[in-house]
């Protein structure tokens, strides 16, 4: 068995570790003589695992006692309708700041139900940067503020947390959540798509202030009503069990790394070592001002586009998987997730620099 580097911004890499657990747990989940996949949700056995994976996430990101964790189905792109749907209640907009290709999508779902105003735009700038808090136009009646702390396509990402006052402040952290320290207290409501930090796809995290709850709108779905879920557990209906089960064997893991803190020390310098070569080179550019720089996404452009099919091939080659760029953007895109180790970092540099020198 060869284990490639991928480099994929969703879904995206896995610890080896956690699908080792998982393959070895697949046929007989702990001597109950069937796998996790195939007990009814309402089992002791399946209730212990989602109760451990909620605890350990709560642990990993100090989240508040009046916080609840909820394990849906549907995506990021649900949490698009879901967050207007329940947090509008009887105000008249919330405020959207646009940072690039995934808050367009949150925006254009915004406004199938309710006005959205929009509080902050960098779009002039072809979002190489986030809006500073000073440049934020907040309005202190709106039903809250929306905004997208990393943006997985422009690797634009913010590094501060917007202050909103007393407006609950929603953040889409799918391609964020768990890869640095954050006060969750800050926030009324996170969700994340699990497919990048959490585990496979079709799960989808949301953290909400209970406050918020029981607002939903008159004709909201009860699948896509917050209080519905949480008063249920996450199962209202069947969840999607196999995955809160994996992401249950990331936050293990998490946790036996050190925690969000040692994983954030080490994206840290995941980043600033390809930044860093990038900057050195004439061959590499990435257009994102230097303190608005991802760490998760990595965009970037060789020097002559003309090379890029033979740089995605080599590289192949040479086991760095899944480097193009978002089909919308073209370039290249080196997603850095907590499940890629440095080691791929350090490849993915050295055959950067082999293939400079040989095409510049
Ligand atoms: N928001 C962000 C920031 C994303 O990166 C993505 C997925 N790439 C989405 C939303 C959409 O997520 P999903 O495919 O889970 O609906």
């Amino acid at each position: 068995m060869s284990r490639k580097y991928n480099f994929s911004a969703g879904p995206a890499a896995l610890p080896a570790e956690v699908l080792e657990q998982a393959r070895d747990e697949m046929l007989d989940w702990h001597g109950q003589g069937l796998s996790i996949m195939e007990m009814s949700h309402r089992s002791d056995a399946f209730v212990s695992v989602a109760e451990q994976a909620e605890q350990d996430l709560r642990d990993l990101m100090s989240i508040p006692d009046n916080y609840r964790v909820l394990f849906l189905q549907g995506g990021a792109t649900s949490q698009f309708a879901m967050v207007p749907l329940n947090l509008l209640g009887d105000k008249t907009s919330a405020d959207y700041i646009n940072t690039g290709i995934w808050s367009k999508k949150g925006i254009a779902e915004a406004r199938r139900y309710g006005y959205v105003r929009i509080a902050g735009s960098t779009e002039s700038e072809q979002f190489t940067r986030v809006p500073t808090q000073d440049e934020l136009e907040l309005d202190p009646n709106a039903a809250y503020v929306h905004y997208t702390p990393n943006e997985t396509i422009g690797g634009v990402e913010y590094n501060y947390i917007p202050d909103t006052g007393s407006v609950p402040l929603v953040a889409d952290m799918s391609s964020s959540i768990l890869s640095r320290e954050i006060d969750v207290s800050r926030f009324g409501l996170i969700y994340a798509g699990a497919q990048k930090n959490i585990g496979p796809a079709g799960l989808t995290v949301v953290i909400v202030r209970e406050d918020l709850l029981g607002k939903a709108a008159a004709a909201t779905p009860a699948m896509f009503d917050y209080q519905v879920h949480a008063g249920a557990d996450s199962m209202n209906n069947t969840p999607p069990t196999f995955g809160w089960y994996l992401a249950g064997l990331v936050f293990k893991w998490l946790k036996r790394q050190g925690g969000v803190a040692a994983i954030e020390a080490v994206n840290r310098r995941k980043a600033a070592k390809l930044y860093d070569y990038i900057d050195s080179s004439s061959f590499y550019a990435n257009p994102i001002a230097p303190d608005c720089r991802s760490w998760m996404n990595v965009p970037f452009t060789l020097a002559n586009a003309g090379l890029d099919g033979m740089f995605l091939e080599q590289a192949e080659a040479a086991g760095l998987l899944n480097l193009q760029g978002h089909r919308s953007v073209g370039g290249m895109r080196a997603s850095l997730y907590n499940a890629v180790p440095e080691a791929a970092v350090d490849a993915l540099i050295e055959f950067m620099q082999t293939f400079a020198q040989q095409h510049a």
